[in-house]
């Protein structure tokens, strides 16, 4: 028989707490995270306190619903692990409260830049003077530990308002996490869509983000249970596309453009960023050679009335500055630099109208 949360949730609302008698799903005691693989399933019960007396009593219970309720074939994977309220994660939704703007980054197909464009968009943000947050959520091929040169950091955990938050890294004034810091990348593709989703969420959640003004995730090419959890977990102001101008990457980012304004996700598109969009040799800094088309991504953003917000052109110095995690947007003498930081700015300008946009509306709200 197939698991499914329902079943779990039906199985332990069968379990009394012995305080108030209510079942332990009414009582909100269920944390909602619930994960099933297969017939394993693991899950998390809240308590009060951490020295509630009937927590052994109600865990035994909870273990006994399931197997009794579920089958005998069901495993519970691990213990059942239990949360304090003290511990308990915020509501999904009033995540990030110090966070002004959340931007996700993301693409249609892997290996156009995307990765690139977050790292030195959150550098030049930086430089512009916003407080930064970047969150590398490419769980298949977490990059940015490399970009920023801390592929040994390992973040630590600290007690904070009597929650136990992971510190982000701190590089070149931006306020990093990965997903890297905390698995090797080839064991990374071999994680499922609930797991890779939990960790994100914790990265989310469970980290000492701070106050923040720009608030990056760089998503995983495509379209992945990690776009949903982002979505759902968090108010997301808006999503930059990187593509390059070339024709299958161009109808991916199509893809990529129409599953965020779906009108069940309904995240305003800030900005498509093309990138690649042709190579200057050093030696003729004049010619421009337009290797994969000249200004696909710009047609396309004018197609599906989005703002083009950069162009960026297919540069040694960019590639070498990923490779020595040394981003190009560092040093704005330079031509690449140069390049970011205007990007940047045409990021702020798009969130700010598009904030601007919003206000009205919250207004009509409150006079309701
Ligand atoms: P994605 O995140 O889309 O998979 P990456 O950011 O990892 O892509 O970039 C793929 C490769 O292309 C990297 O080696 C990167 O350094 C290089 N690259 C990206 N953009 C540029 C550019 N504008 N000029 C030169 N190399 C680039």
């Amino acid at each position: 028989m197939a698991i499914y949360p329902k079943l779990i949730l039906d199985a332990l609302s069968t379990v009394r707490y012995p305080g108030t008698g209510k079942n332990i799903v009414e009582a909100g005691m269920v944390d909602d995270n619930i994960r099933i693989d297969g017939n394993k399933v693991s899950f998390s019960l809240i308590f009060e306190k951490p020295t509630d007396p009937f927590m052994k009593s109600v865990v035994k219970a909870a273990e006994t619903a399931i197997l009794t309720y579920v089958g005998e074939d069901v495993e519970i994977a691990g213990n059942i692990s239990v949360t304090t309220v003290q511990q308990a994660r915020p509501e999904v939704g009033k995540l990030l409260p110090q966070v002004k703007n959340i931007i996700a980054i993301s693409s249609g197909k892997g290996g156009v830049g995307k990765s690139t464009v977050a790292a030195n968009l959150a550098v030049a943000l930086a430089k512009l003077g916003y407080k930064v947050g970047l969150l590398d959520a490419d769980i298949f091929g977490p990059s940015m530990p490399k970009m920023f040169q801390v592929e040994d950091a390992r973040p630590y955990a600290e007690m904070i308002d009597g929650r136990e938050l992971i510190v982000p890294i701190e590089k070149y004034g931006v306020k990093l996490l990965s997903i890297g810091f905390f698995v090797n990348s080839d064991q990374a593709t071999l994680w499922r869509g609930g797991m890779a989703s939990n960790a994100l969420k914790q990265l989310i959640g469970d980290a000492a983000w701070g106050d923040l003004d720009y608030f990056l995730i760089d998503l995983p090419p495509g379209t992945s249970d990690i776009h949903l959890t982002v979505v759902q977990t968090l108010a997301v102001t808006g999503a930059v596309v990187v593509s390059t101008p070339q024709q299958v990457a161009l109808a991916d980012a199509r893809k990529g453009i129409n599953m965020f304004t779906n009108e069940k996700v309904n995240v305003p598109i800030l900005g498509l960023v093309e990138n690649m969009a042709w190579f200057t040799p050093a030696e003729l800094p004049q010619n421009r050679y337009y290797i994969f088309g000249k200004e696909g991504a710009k047609k396309l953003a004018a197609e599906m009335k989005v703002p083009l917000i950069g162009q960026i052109p297919i540069v040694q110095s960019i590639c070498e500055g990923g490779d020595d995690g040394k981003p190009v947007a560092l040093n704005e003498d330079t031509v690449t630099g140069q390049a970011f930081i205007q990007l940047a700015e045409e990021l702020v300008r798009q969130t700010e109208k598009r904030n601007a946009e919003q206000a009205p509306t919250r207004i009509v709200e409150v006079h309701k």
